[in-house]
């Protein structure tokens, strides 16, 4: 049986009891939500942190205003960090008017799992490595690596940095629909877009200070967005992506494209935007011809290594018809039977 680490556990009530506390010892201390990742990481002593504080006393971390699904012109939504993703799910607004963010929350883990897990937990996520999500045993075996305890990177030993993969699937989500974070501590705060919190790099992924707590996500008004999330895993009923692809747009009248954001996940680091894509869409209508180009261009930001699971090369193309399919939903043509088969891995 694996077992945690001993630690120092602090349970703050407020957000600034935390950040005092966070300031005390950052390098040494972790914030703990739902603990879905961060307690199996302990327990393989992948992360060893002297003191835990505990953000689930924290009621305002829970608070949801306006909910993502409201239909008001102008009104955006603020989510706590510390709302499920269960909660998420259940939001049946959140739902009709936010269907990418719904469908990205709806796919992560199960259902056990998303009761507990939350959306800031899942922004922060660890990134992953078929080297690294190993016991302390087996990483011992090979003289660890460059992430936690060694030297190299067993993924391209010639390589300055970690190359483990961002596995959240709200992350890339959250970046196609423009979202931002704020970021607490004990001496100021500061909100930034998704697409700025974090860096391709496997160790340093988050642009966060260690001081820093993610209070809540603003996400802006869905009126005339759509948006969509398409994710590659192994077993249907629960796995973490191997390749997604996020999309949200705004049409005219006409159903040319206004304005688009598409965002590779599992495919880096970080969320991998592909701005030629969407240069190649806006002004234009989404006819099968313009689709293959944007979904080509998306296949060019995604730089997966042999890493996770699945063939290298295959999950590279699996990037096209992820981006096809989404650029088909957002066109408005019934994708569920393809849905169906993804999730079935009837491919
Ligand atoms: C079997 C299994 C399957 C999984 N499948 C998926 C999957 O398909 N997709 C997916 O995306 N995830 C998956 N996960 C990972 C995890 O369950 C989710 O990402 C979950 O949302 C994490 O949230 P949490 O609240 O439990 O995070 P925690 O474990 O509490 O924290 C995760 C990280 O975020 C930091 N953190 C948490 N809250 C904050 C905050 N407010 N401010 C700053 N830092 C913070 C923590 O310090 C830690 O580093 C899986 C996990 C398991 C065990
Ligand atoms: S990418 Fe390299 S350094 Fe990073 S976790 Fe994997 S083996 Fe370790």
């Amino acid at each position: 049986m694996m077992r945690l680490p001993r630690f120092r556990y602090r349970a703050p009530r407020t957000v600034a009891e935390a950040a005092l506390w966070l300031a005390d010892a950052p390098g040494d201390t972790m914030l703990l939500a739902g603990g879905t990742d961060l307690l199996p990481n302990m327990k393989r002593r992948q992360q060893t942190p002297k003191t835990i504080i505990g953000l689930r006393g924290i009621e305002e971390l829970s608070r949801m205003t306006s909910g993502v699904g409201s239909r008001e012109s102008g009104v955006g939504s603020r989510i706590g960090a510390g709302v499920t993703l269960t909660t998420l799910v259940r939001d049946e607004r959140l739902r009709a008017t936010c269907p990418g963010l719904w469908q990205a929350a709806a796919q992560v883990a199960t259902p056990h799992l998303r009761s507990m897990g939350t959306l800031g937990g899942n922004l922060c996520l660890d990134t992953r490595c078929t080297y690294y999500d190993q016991t302390h045993e087996w990483r011992k075996a090979i003289d660890f690596c460059m992430k936690k305890d060694g030297e190299i990177c067993w993924v391209a030993t010639s390589s300055p940095r970690c190359l483990a993969v961002s596995s959240s699937d709200t992350a890339p989500m959250l970046q196609a629909l423009d979202a931002r974070v704020r970021l607490v501590s004990a001496s100021g705060e500061r909100e930034l877009l998704v697409a700025d919190l974090y860096e391709n790099d496997g160790m340093q992924y988050l642009t966060r200070r260690p001081d820093e707590i993610l209070t809540e996500i603003v996400v802006p008004d869905q009126t005339g967005w759509r948006s969509t999330y398409w994710k590659l895993r192994r077993r249907g009923s629960f796995d973490f992506p191997v390749v997604s692809v996020a999309a949200a747009a705004r049409f005219d009248g006409e159903g040319r494209v206004l304005a688009i954001r598409m965002v590779a996940g599992a495919v880096a680091s970080r969320p991998m935007g592909a701005p030629l894509a969407e240069a190649l869409l806006v002004g234009e209508p989404l006819t099968d011809e313009r689709i293959a180009a944007a979904a080509h261009a998306v296949y060019a930001v995604a730089k997966p290594m042999d890493n996770t699971d699945f063939e290298l090369v295959w999950r590279k193309k699996m990037v096209t018809a992820l981006a096809t399919y989404a650029l088909k939903e957002l066109r408005g043509d019934d994708m569920s039977a393809m849905r169906t088969r993804i999730a079935r891995q009837l491919l």
